[in-house]
């Protein structure tokens, strides 16, 4: 599995073998997408490509896995409420 940045995105890796080389391969579906942190990921999606099983070995389309997809948006962060939160950016008094 990839590296998450974001932490969100979650992908279970199913063992393939292809019928047509015999090739064996982890298949990464995708369960959990953040469409923030994997743009290229969001192009499959819009494509309807992100579950074609295709072997890397010699290109054969294997079909398509059949798993639900949920799509995680972060919504930005909102402004401070009361007693929440301190601002991060310009360093207070005595520091740095
Ligand atoms: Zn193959």
């Amino acid at each position: 599995m990839p590296p998450d940045p974001a932490g969100v995105s979650y992908a279970q890796t199913t063992p393939v073998t292809c019928p047509a080389c015999g090739h064996r391969f982890d298949f990464a579906v995708w369960l959990i997408v953040d469409t923030a942190g994997w743009p290229d990921l969001l192009d499959r999606i819009r494509g309807g490509t992100l579950h074609d099983v295709t072997c890397p070995a010699c290109g054969h389309a294997l079909g398509r896995a059949d798993a639900p997809l949920l799509l995680y948006s972060p919504s930005p962060l909102s402004g401070g409420g009361p007693g929440w939160g301190y601002p991060l950016s310009g360093g207070g008094p005595g520091w740095g």
